[in-house]
C-alpha cells in the first residue's frame, strides 16, 4: 500500500479526506502523526498556498505529499475571504498572526452581511488539492472542486466545521452542518476536487504499467 503524507493540520479536514480516502488503496498519514510542522501560506492564490503545503510535508518525510488548500469566497464581499478564510476574524490584528477560531470567522461574517438581502449572499466553497512525488516534483497534480450555495443570516446545524453553520446547501435545502459526512462528499468542494484527483492518479498508475 502506498503511503501517502496528508499535509494537514486542520483535524475536521483530515477527517473529512481520510475518509474519502479510505476506499482507496492509499495508506493516508496526517503529517501531525510524522511531525511536520505547519508552513506560513504566503501564496496568494489557493493553488499557491496548496503546492507550498504539499512541498513542506514531501520534503521533511520523503513521502508523496497531498496537500488541500480551501475557503470560502463571498460574493458580497468581492470574494472575501477566500485564501484568508481560516484567518478571517485575525486578518487585521498585529497580535494574533496565526488562524481564528471557526466561531469568530463566523460572528465577523455575518456581522459584513448585516442587513444584505438572501439573493445578494450568494458564495462558494473552493477546494485546491494537489498532489507532488516529492519536494522537487515540477508536475504537481493540481485538482479543483467547488461548491455554489449561500450565506444564511444565522447559524445552523451542528456538524462539519468552519463556515458549515452559515453555508446553505441548495442540493439538501439545509446547512453544510446538518448534512451527514457521506452527504457532505457527495456534494462538496473537497468531495469533488478529491474524486478528480483519485482520477488523475489511476490513470497515471495505469500509463506507467503500460
Ligand atoms: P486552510 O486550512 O488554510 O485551507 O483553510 C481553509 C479554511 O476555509 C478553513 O479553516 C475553514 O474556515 C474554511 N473551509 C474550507 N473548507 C470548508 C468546509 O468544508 N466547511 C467549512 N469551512 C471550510
Amino acid at each position: 500500500m502506498q503511503k501517502i503524507v496528508l499535509a494537514s493540520g486542520n483535524a475536521k479536514k483530515v477527517k473529512e479526506l481520510s475518509e474519502l480516502l479510505a476506499s482507496f488503496d492509499y495508506q493516508i498519514i496526517p503529517q501531525t502523526e510524522l511531525k511536520v510542522s505547519e508552513v506560513p501560506e504566503t501564496g496568494t492564490t489557493f493553488v499557491e498556498n496548496a503546492i507550498i503545503k504539499a512541498r513542506h510535508a514531501a520534503k521533511v518525510t520523503g513521502l508523496p505529499a497531498i496537500a488541500d488548500d480551501s475557503g470560502i469566497e463571498v460574493d458580497h464581499l468581492k470574494g472575501m475571504p477566500g485564501i484568508y478564510s481560516a484567518r478571517f476574524a485575525t486578518l487585521n490584528d498585529p497580535e494574533h498572526q496565526g488562524n481564528a477560531d471557526d466561531q469568530a470567522n463566523n460572528d465577523l461574517l455575518l456581522e459584513k452581511l448585516k442587513g444584505v438581502a438572501t439573493s445578494e449572499r450568494t458564495a462558494r466553497y473552493q477546494c485546491i488539492l494537489v498532489f507532488m512525488e516529492h519536494a522537487d516534483d515540477p508536475t504537481p497534480i493540481i485538482c479543483q472542486g467547488s461548491w455554489e450555495g449561500r450565506i444564511l443570516e444565522q447559524e445552523q446545524g451542528s456538524g462539519g466545521f468552519g463556515y458549515d453553520p452559515l453555508f446553505w446547501c441548495p442540493e439538501h435545502q439545509c446547512a453544510a452542518a446538518e448534512l451527514s459526512a457521506e452527504q457532505k462528499a457527495a456534494i462538496s468542494h473537497r468531495g469533488k476536487a478529491l474524486r478528480s484527483l483519485m482520477e488523475q492518479l489511476s490513470a497515471l498508475r495505469t500509463a506507467r504499467n503500460l
